[in-house]
């Protein structure tokens, strides 16, 4: 030990390691220990001349490359391994890939985020990964964004409570242990807020704005210890987020004293010039990202030169640059990489990458994340199916756990989503785009489609039939040209398939012979993500010719959306028998869907975000300010078609006698109420009930009501239940004029329900001292 160099001595305080260290580094050393790179292009210039500290994007193999080669460094300094791993470890062949966020989200489980992160953690460190880029916390304004997907919806309440259980389930039991990784909260923030739902455009958006709905659980995994956070792309007042030093300076290290890591989003520094033109040259722009207080630079490779190049000019010191190197290093120590740099680990992987106990956890999520839209009674099929085995629907959806039924039926299983393995992964998994080592995907028998789920599960003496029925798309080249002025490739541009009436003749035909006509229908990867947002809402292609031709055939039609967001459903599809919401449900989502369609499951997902009836009505947030002249336009409502927090069960939960205990209470104080819940129908139900607040009367115009808790409640049949409310009065805040956020004493409501529908909430009144 007396040999080592004292930044080696894992005795000796973080400090002081990261202090010796700090002195033994050149200059050059520091700037690329600041560097995040992308590894698809090859490790060894980015490890052996640019001195990276991290690399992202890294295939299997380059990990254990990269690895190999840091070891060889002058002072070895290990690598922090990044990745997308943002709904299971996505580029890892036959990790388990569980429902997108959004998915995550519709089941308004904390503890189920939780344990879902802390599986993905496992499977993520076993290879030698150390950080994913995620939770995701913006939240969803315009429908139109492509990546409405990786959100946990449209309020700020759910996603604080979701990301922040995320952020536990990734850091686990703290940084030592050696199966957490760094949670990333990101983007910061307002990247959400776009024009249009064109991607990354200016976000105008005002501080008041940030800090009433965008900020919030950002301040809350803050408080939670989430370690790193991303900065978005987008301007605000002409701002880029990655030098904002309100945001960045006042608000966030300022305020809320974080002192976790920064990493700008890909290329934030040299989008300063080349695309957002602030900047002449990369030595301004790196002298201005490190003043700003960013740690880590993602793939801005010109920023190894530039910030030496504005050092050597005296517009950057190197202690501004120390400063920054003194977190990554803080980082590194604390996750004990010096001692252990958690190399990938085949034993691990071996036993925990796509384990049957992630499964099962996969298929649980899967299950909670379907919402029930409408139903007319068709659903579940043949009014409910016993399990041949009672308890044994295990997750690998093999046909031992069939559903009985008397009697032999048909089921036709149609549409281009019933059958589509890829497409049902959504975004960020296996060949979504962002890694090219995957190409065909995930291992194709990890995952249940649609179809796959109905053969697995409907009884025996049951036939399924199977028709496409309809193409969503093709694509084509974009026509200004293949790649971005930074060489990113452009995506290929959808071209809508045109309807095609042998596929649709085929479908109608196996419809028309069937007892049970089930029709999957949604987006496709095309149409999802970062630089693919859509101009419509609509279903793609010819599947509305499909499901209207489906509907002329007068069966009772049971439509399926899978889909990476809400879209706009047609009347053929509003007036079908039932609608189910399943967004990207991951590896088992179409054993789920197949499960709740028979009954053997009960729907209790949720939804995190409203449906529009029609592009135009965008936004269709729920907490929308209050002051407009009307409610409606002249052509069309604005209510949605679904609102945030809809979603039936099997049974009819009713909500009565609501009863406040505290009418009137201080500002410090807890208000208290109770309200009875009764199951009325003959199946059990996971009843979600939400408990909105309105301030009657405010200094600054506010949101008519918003979600301040929830509480998921099971009820079994014929069960009533009173069920008591806590809210502290410190939750019914509002941001004022001056931007402080405060609670204004006078009156409030208290509004408890089934969904955020004003006629679906009871109501009681409270009055906050002054
Ligand atoms: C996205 C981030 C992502 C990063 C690395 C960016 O383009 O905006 O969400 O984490 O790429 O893949």
């Amino acid at each position: 030990m007396g040999l080592l160099p004292p930044y080696l001595d894992p005795a000796l305080p973080v400090a002081d390691r990261v202090a010796d260290l700090l002195g033994r580094m050149t200059l050059p050393e520091k700037v690329g220990q600041m560097l995040q790179l992308n590894a698809k292009e090859g490790v060894r210039h980015l490890v052996e001349e640019l001195h990276a500290g991290s690399i992202l994007h890294a295939s299997p193999e380059r990990v254990l490359e990269a690895a190999a080669l840091t070891e060889k460094t002058r002072l070895r300094i290990p690598l922090l391994v990044a990745e997308d791993c943002i709904h299971g470890h996505s580029f890892w062949e036959g990790a388990t890939i569980y429902p997108t966020q959004l998915g995550m989200a519709a089941t308004w489980d904390t503890d189920l985020v939780e344990r879902i992160a802390r599986a993905t953690a496992v499977e993520v460190a076993a290879t030698g990964v150390h950080w994913t880029f995620s939770p995701v916390l913006c939240i969803t304004r315009d429908l139109r964004w492509g990546r409405v997907s990786e959100t946990f919806g449209e309020d700020p309440h759910l996603i604080g409570e979701l990301g922040s259980a995320m952020v536990r389930g990734y850091q686990g039991e703290g940084l030592s242990d050696p199966t957490a990784i760094l949670a990333c909260a990101k983007h910061f923030a307002g990247y959400s807020e776009t024009q249009g739902g064109r991607d990354a455009s200016e976000a105008d958006i005002s501080r008041r704005k940030l800090r009433s709905w965008f900020l919030p659980p950002f301040e809350r995994v803050a408080k939670e210890g989430c370690r790193t956070f991303m900065l978005g792309y987008q301007s605000m007042d002409g701002v880029p987020i990655t030098v904002n030093d309100w945001l960045l300076g006042e608000v966030l290290r300022g305020e809320w004293g974080y002192t976790g890591t920064l990493v700008t989003d890909w290329d934030n520094v040299g989008r300063m010039v080349w695309e957002q033109k602030i900047y002449a040259d990369y030595a301004q722009a790196s002298a201005a990202a490190v003043r700003a207080g960013n740690d880590m630079v993602m793939t801005t490779s010109k920023f190894f030169d530039g910030a030496q190049e504005s050092v050597a000019e005296g517009a950057l010191t190197e202690a501004e640059i120390d400063a920054a190197v003194r977190r990554i290093l803080t980082l590194k120590f604390e996750l004990g990489l010096f001692e252990n740099p958690r190399h990938p680990d085949a034993a691990r992987q071996a036993e925990f990458i796509g384990s049957a106990a992630h499964a099962e956890l996969n298929l649980e999520a899967a299950r909670r994340s379907l919402v029930l839209l409408t139903n007319d009674g068709t659903l579940p099929l043949a009014g409910g199916l016993e399990a041949e085995e009672p308890g044994s629907l295990t997750a690998h959806g093999g046909g031992r756990a069939r559903a009985t039924a008397s009697g032999p039926r048909t089921v036709a299983v149609v549409g281009p989503n019933a059958y589509d393995a890829q497409t049902q992964l959504g975004d960020w998994a296996g060949s979504s785009g962002q890694a090219d080592w995957l190409p065909d995907g995930q291992p194709r028998a990890m995952i249940r489609t649609v179809l796959d789920g109905f053969r697995d599960r409907v009884p025996a003496d049951w036939t399924v039939a199977y028709a496409p029925g309809a193409r969503i798309l093709g694509v084509g080249p974009d026509p200004e040209g293949e790649f971005f002025p930074d060489g990113q490739p452009r995506p290929e541009v959808v071209v809508p398939a045109e309807p095609d009436p042998a596929l649709i003749g085929e479908a109608v035909a196996a419809a028309e012979a069937a007892d049970h006509v089930v029709a999957v229908v949604g987006d496709r990867i095309e149409l999802i993500g970062e630089g693919k947002s859509t101009a419509t809402l609509e279903l793609v292609g010819d599947q509305v010719a499909l499901l209207d031709a489906l509907a002329a055939t007068g069966k009772p039609l049971v439509v399926v959306v899978i889909s990476s967001k809400p879209l706009v459903l047609p009347p053929s599809a509003l007036r079908a028998a039932a609608i189910v919401y399943a967004a990207n449900p991951g590896m088992l989502g179409g054993t789920a869907v197949a499960e709740l369609l028979l009954g053997l499951i009960e729907p209790t997902g949720r939804l995190p975000l409203s449906f529009a009836r029609h592009a135009g009505q965008q936004p269709t947030y729920y907490n929308q300010v209050r002051g407009q002249h009307g409610t409606r336009y002249a052509d069309l409502t604005q209510s949605p078609a679904f609102a945030f927090g809809e979603g039936l069960s099997y049974t009819t939960v009713t909500y009565s006698a609501l009863e406040l205990l505290t009418a009137v209470v201080e500002p410090t104080e807890t208000v208290r109420a109770r309200v009875t819940l009764t199951n009325s129908g003959s199946r059990p139900a996971l009843e979600t009930l939400q408990v909105y607040v309105s301030d009657t009367v405010t200094s600054v115009t506010w949101a008519e009501k918003e979600l301040k808790a929830y509480e998921q409640v099971a009820l079994a049949p014929g069960e009533s239940r009173q069920v008591d409310l806590e809210l502290p009065v410190a939750a019914c805040t509002l941001v004022d004029a001056r931007g402080r956020r405060v609670v204004e004493p006078g009156r409030f409501e208290l509004l408890v329900g089934p969904s955020s529908r004003d006629e679906a909430l009871l109501r009681a009144e409270f009055t906050v001292k002054g």
